[in-house]
Order: structure tokens, then C-alpha cells, then sequence
């Protein structure tokens, strides 16, 4: 089996499907002649076993290529150039409500001569069990009034645009890291019921540690965001380019410009409890173009984006 990956973060909205990242050019080869690769392309993806809300690894090994890209559920992911050991590599981010079922990876590749080759991976997709939570908050905050609802409606706006961004360079780099020490206190996926409510699911993961414990960039990237927002509070969003964004809610304090640069690992800022929020953490959130994907499943890709 082979597979591309690409991997997305933060976010609000949750898309059915497998969300792809970066659509690039044409498939001029399938009109050149036929398209082959069962002996020639190898691919596989990980982790072995994914489930809905996964960032997933498609690895592909082959001779070189003049390009090579993804496709699935009909839009295109680019591939990394090869890494040490001979492989390209991409990301993708499997929304939490993307229905179980498996679904076919399209590998096409563009040899120095112009012959096609290609080749189909099947990833299934398990279902998570993501739970529930109920929560209490000041009524404040969760029942807006007319002016904090044309604010969240803004900065909805604001946050949509900014996803729509394809850095066409592949910032990210090796493998991703945790942006902070903390305890986990709520799962990515998890459903909200607040005041009574039901809210939409928790979109990224809440990492619990002490106020002003340092915040870690989780990977190279843009700060491409740096601001004060009604729910996130003080907050910051990394580009990791090709759709690939993390997010850093409820600082205390941010420690960056828009439009920084940072290295992994830079301090970006401090952990608080600005914004909606009951007390000190950070909420982590990873976003690959329109899908949210746990962070953590992020993290366990470790051993296969080491470089
Ligand atoms: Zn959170």
C-alpha cells in the first residue's frame, strides 16, 4: 500500500471528508500513455491503523521522480522531496467526521521521461470514540450579545481567510513537538454540552500548566496570526506551509510578531486563561487545510518525520 500525507491544523469547522492539502498542476501523463507503478512505486501510510480525526503520513518509495503527488477524495496533496532514505512524503488530515469506510490514495508520478506511473492505496478509516463533556460557564460568555457575536462572526471571517492561504513551500520540517509540558485535560473530538447547550467538539487538545509556563513553536513555521480573539483569547497561529497550521489559544502573553519567522521550538509565548477559558492551559489546535486533526496523532508520526 502507499500513501501521502499532509497534515492540518486548528480550526473550527469540521469537514466529512478526508481533506487533502494543496492542490497542485495536472495529470498530463494519463493522456501521454498508460499509467503504471505496481512494481515500481511502493507506499504505505501511517500510522498502520487511522482513525477518524488522524493526521496520517503517505510514504512512497520509488526511483526519482520529476513529480509526484497525491490525490484522494478528489483533490491533490503534494509530496515532500525524498528524504534520506529514498522517500517522498505528504500529509493529510482525516476529519472527525469523516464516515468510516475505506477510501482510495492515488500516487501519480512523473518520471524524468515523461512516462506516468501510478499507483492506489486503500485507507481505511475506523471510527473514534470521541466522548462527551458538560461544562459550566458564565452565562457571558457563552449566551452572546449582539456586539460579541458580530466580533466572534468577524474573527470567524478573518480566521476562514487565513486557512485559505497554500504557502506553496513546505516550512514544516522533521518531526512535530509538543508545544508545552502539561497534563491533558480535554481531548481533541471531544463533544461539548455547556450551560445545557450542545456546542460544536472540541477542535484541538488542552494541554493543563501552570500561568506563564513558555509555549513552544511545534514545528518551523509563519506566525501568520498574533492577536487578541473573543474565545481563544491571546492567541497565535504558526503556517507550517502546504496547508499545514498549529494554533496556540488562551496566552497570557504572545511573544511573537505576524509575520515572524520561527524555528521548532522558538517560544511563541506564555501558557494563561484569556478567552473563554476556566483557568491556566494552553489549547493546542492542528489544522491541514479545511481539517481539524487531533495534534496528538501529530505527534505520534515522531518516528516517521524524523529526518
Ligand atoms: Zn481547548
Amino acid at each position: 500500500m502507499q500513501v501521502h500525507l499532509f497534515l492540518k491544523i486548528g480550526g473550527v469547522h469540521l469537514r466529512p471528508f478526508l481533506q487533502v492539502l494543496f492542490l497542485m498542476p495536472a495529470l498530463l501523463g494519463f493522456l501521454q500513455g498508460t499509467a503504471q507503478g505496481d512494481d515500481i512505486l511502493r507506499a504505505e501510510y501511517f500510522p498502520k491503523s487511522v482513525k477518524q480525526g488522524d493526521g496520517c503520513l503517505v510514504r512512497v518509495w520509488g526511483p526519482s521522480f520529476k513529480s509526484i503527488h497525491g490525490e484522494v477524495q478528489g483533490q491533490r496533496f503534494p509530496m515532500a522531496p525524498r528524504t534520506e532514505e529514498g522517500a517522498y512524503q505528504g500529509l493529510i488530515g482525516i476529519g472527525m467526521n469523516t464516515r468510516p469506510a475505506t477510501y482510495e490514495i492515488k500516487i501519480v508520478a512523473t518520471s524524468g521521461d515523461g512516462r506516468v506511473f501510478s499507483k492506489v492505496l486503500l485507507l481505511k478509516v475506523a471510527k473514534a470514540n470521541f466522548g462527551t463533556e458538560k461544562l459550566s460557564l458564565p452565562p457571558g460568555m457563552v449566551d452572546l450579545d449582539g456586539k460579541a457575536l458580530e466580533r466572534v462572526h468577524n474573527e470567524a471571517g478573518r480566521l476562514k481567510a487565513l486557512f485559505q492561504i497554500d504557502r506553496d513551500e513546505r516550512l514544516w520540517k522533521g518531526a512535530f513537538i509538543s508545544p508545552v509540558e502539561g497534563k491533558l485535560s480535554s481531548t481533541f473530538g471531544l463533544g461539548r454540552v455547556i450551560n445545557g447547550q450542545r456546542k460544536s467538539p472540541h477542535t484541538g487538545v488542552d494541554l493543563e500548566a501552570r500561568e506563564g509556563t513558555p509555549v513552544m513553536a511545534s514545528n518551523h513555521g509563519v506566525a501568520v496570526l498574533v492577536d487578541s480573539l473573543f474565545f481563544s483569547g491571546n492567541s497565535v497561529i504558526l503556517d507550517h506551509g502546504w496547508g499545514f497550521f498549529s494554533m496556540y489559544f488562551h496566552l497570557s502573553q504572545a511573544l511573537v510578531k505576524e509575520g515572524e519567522r520561527v524555528p521548532a521550538g522558538a517560544m511563541l509565548g506564555r501558557v494563561g486563561s484569556t478567552g473563554r477559558s476556566t483557568g491556566p492551559h494552553l489549547h493546542w489546535g492542528v489544522r491541514i487545510r479545511e481539517t481539524h486533526v487531533d495534534p496528538l496523532s501529530v505527534l505520534r508520526l515522531d518516528g516517521y518525520l524524523r529526518e
